[in-house]
């Protein structure tokens, strides 16, 4: 704790609410009783830390929560820094009446992505390419710990996006284009609060999470968008009532089944085919979070606003707040307007144009939370983490979450896995560097190129396992006298409105990504991998690559593709997103009419050398497998994907690797149907695929 108070003793005046063993709805009940209107307008606040006039504002406005967007970190930016910053802030808190405790917020949505050090996660769509719930749920658990350390109780993590349509910006924060792949994921939830019950949230290493953006933020259409100059970001999602449901709201329910602590609306619209209203804003929308969210799913956390989104509301401010909080939101990220938004909101329930009942509401379901994080007894930074912050066990976590989630896309030859006795020629824009690979939200909100955190970089990692490694970014050094080259290439960091703005804002590679793939692969055998937040248009160009790796946003560890390129670990990631061939095609999703991708959902080979299971596997043995896994319940999940992973196998067996498109979209096909649960179908098309073949 800070030095001017330490730690506050709790039962210092002795009232209920400040009792630890009392149960939470009684301690809310007690406090609320006690709580003026400011109080509870307070509550509802939240304001951007940087925003702040002064420090006493906090206690001046009774603010129940402050957030640092991305990129807002103190100086100097380390673990140990941010936990005093935070605790300052709690230091003003608690000169409040009833010293209710600021819950912070951070965006921390691949590792504690703001501090400088900490380890960082491949992006979503990485984790989407593992299909492995458990190493997701792992990667959430250390996101958690890191968080926590540095006194900070609430995650704005996991997004539940289901992303159909590559040339949205944020495509990377889904963990790909399929509701069930999204769900099976959702194990990040537990990673990150613990018991869907709450009852580990007072830990030192849980945080709140929160499942963002209700609802529909993956499926706005291109050129939709009114907001700035994004076509696709925060623009309208149009779809049917099935669609909207089997898509989109799925991940929702199935967050809320898990507990999810708080629930982030998205900037977009909603427009609901059939419907007469036309689109409405996600943030005024009370169908869908009062009636949908609240009553029928049964969310009982809070709703915190997006960043400013209520200015976009039509009308004046006055009209913006009440018809959001009437709308079921419960706490709004201002993040400057606090002042202005905490007077507004209690002048409109003065007004009687928002109810008492409806604060009240809000109000407990924010304290709720409050209490289950502890945050009462304990309002400061546990600090005896801190030394977790990027330490050696969860960096060998997100290593591990690297290596699953390359996707081989191609490997002609045979030409990974790599040998160390190879002398190897690297080149590319995103070899080596750190910045590139880690992504956008990436110690600033944008992320940024270059050296900007310690980790391993794909060379250098490489480096360690190859006795001959030569690098030339350009590729303009000599290329003859190599055994393989391996060019690294892709997207510069990112986050939100259109992506990539330095290689034009579309799927294409770069002119001198371009250049330095053919220069290489024209002269040796070579590998390329695309590091990347989405597929990149590889075309025609592929008939001159060996082999071809989708490697995703893989984060602070390198080592984790140096493991797979050289064999320490089987390649296993799959496709969570189709791979396009064209920008026309988009946006481009399996179970579309016209199906004809690059490479399809579901895609990717394994250099696994035997079935893990091992033993001789036959698609009965296959088929009998998958029943019991639907009827153990487990057919929709992990198992789900081990069958079809183990079909893919079979069958490269019995054609010496050599898969082609032709037998690929079998594959996909029935691990789309797995998901969906619909076995027989599934079984049909592993069948069509081992005939094929
Ligand atoms: C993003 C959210 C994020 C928030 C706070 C917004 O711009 O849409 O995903 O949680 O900022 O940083």
């Amino acid at each position: 704790p800070p030095k001017e108070n330490p730690q506050v003793v709790i039962d210092a005046h002795g009232l209920p609410y400040q009792n630890p063993k009392l149960p939470v709805k009684q301690r809310v009940a007690d406090l609320l009783a006690r709580m003026s209107p400011a109080e509870k307008a307070g509550q509802m606040t939240q304001a951007e830390r940087n925003a702040l006039s002064s420090q006493g504002d906090i206690a001046t406005y009774d603010l129940g929560s402050l957030l640092s967007g991305g990129g807002s970190v103190p100086t100097p930016n380390t673990a140990a820094a941010w936990a005093r910053m935070v605790d300052g802030y709690q230091l003003r808190a608690q000169a409040t009446r009833f010293q209710i405790p600021l819950i912070y917020g951070v965006d921390a949505v691949h590792g504690h992505n703001n501090v400088i050090g900490s380890t960082i996660m491949p992006h979503n769509v990485g984790l989407g390419a593992t299909r492995d719930p458990r190493t997701v749920e792992k990667t959430g658990a250390v996101t958690a710990n890191e968080v926590r350390a540095t006194g900070i109780p609430w995650d704005f993590a996991p997004c539940l996006c289901v992303s159909r349509d590559d040339r949205w910006g944020r495509a990377y924060e889904a963990y790909g284009e399929d509701p069930a792949l999204v769900e099976s994921l959702e194990t990040v939830i537990q990673g990150m609060q613990g018991a869907a019950s709450g009852k580990d949230l007072d830990r030192n290493d849980k945080v709140l999470a929160t499942a963002k953006h209700y609802v529909g933020d993956g499926g706005t259409e291109y050129g939709s968008s009114t907001t700035g100059s994004y076509p696709i970001d925060q623009g309208v999602t149009k779809v049917t009532r099935q669609e909207l449901e089997a898509v989109h709201l799925a991940p929702f329910d199935d967050a809320v089944k898990r507990g999810v602590g708080t629930v982030m609306p998205s900037y977009s619209s909603l427009d609901i085919l059939g419907d007469d209203e036309g689109p409405v804003k996600m943030h005024a929308n009370a169908e869908m979070i009062n009636g949908v969210l609240k009553d029928r799913m049964g969310f009982e956390g809070f709703v915190i606003s997006d960043w400013q989104a209520i200015d976009q509301i039509p009308g004046a401010y006055a009209s913006d707040v009440r018809t959001s909080v009437n709308a079921g939101l419960d706490m709004i990220m201002v993040p400057t307007a606090y002042k202005d938004f905490t007077k507004t909101l209690q002048d409109e329930v003065t007004a009687g144009r928002i109810t008492q009942a409806r604060i009240d509401d809000a109000v407990s379901r924010i304290l709720t939370q409050k209490f289950r994080l502890g945050l009462f007894e304990k309002p400061y930074a546990d600090t005896s983490n801190l030394d977790k912050v990027g330490s050696a066990e969860h960096r060998a976590v997100a290593r591990e979450a690297a290596a699953k989630s390359q996707v081989l896309l191609k490997n002609d030859g045979g030409v990974l896995p790599l040998k160390s006795t190879q002398k190897v020629y690297v080149a590319g824009s995103n070899a080596d560097d750190i910045g590139n690979q880690a992504g956008g939200w990436t110690v600033s909100w944008q992320g940024s190129s270059g050296n900007i955190t310690p980790g391993t970089t794909i060379l250098s990692a490489m480096k360690k396992d190859a006795a001959s490694v030569t690098y030339s970014k350009d590729a303009s050094a000599a290329t003859d006298g190599y055994d393989v080259g391996v060019v690294v290439v892709g997207e510069t960091p990112y986050a939100e409105g259109i992506g990539d703005v330095g290689n034009g804002h579309d799927l294409e590679l770069s002119a001198a990504d371009k250049a330095a793939v053919d220069k290489v692969c024209a002269a040796m055998k070579c590998a390329v991998l695309i590091v990347s937040g989405r597929p990149q248009l590889i075309g025609d160009r592929l008939d001159g690559i060996d082999a071809l790796v989708a490697s995703w946003l893989p984060g602070t560890e390198g080592d984790g593709v140096a493991d797979v390129l050289f064999g320490k670990r089987a390649f296993t990631g799959q496709l969570p997103v189709t791979w396009p061939k064209s920008e026309a095609q988009l946006p481009i999703n399996v179970g579309d009419a016209a199906y004809d991708p690059q490479f399809p959902y579901g895609w990717g080979l394994t250099t696994l050398k035997k079935p893990p299971a091992g033993g001789e596997l036959t698609l009965g043995a296959l088929a009998l497998a998958a029943q019991v896994a639907e009827r153990t319940g487990l057919g929709r999940t992990d198992v789900g994907r081990t069958i079809v992973g183990q079909a893919r196998l079979l069958v490269q067996q019995k054609t010496g690797g050599k898969v082609t498109e032709a037998v690929s979209k079998p594959f996909a096909d029935a691990d789309h149907l797995l998901l969906t649960g619909d076995l027989t179908g599934a079984v049909a098309k592993l069948r069509a695929a081992y005939l094929a073949a």
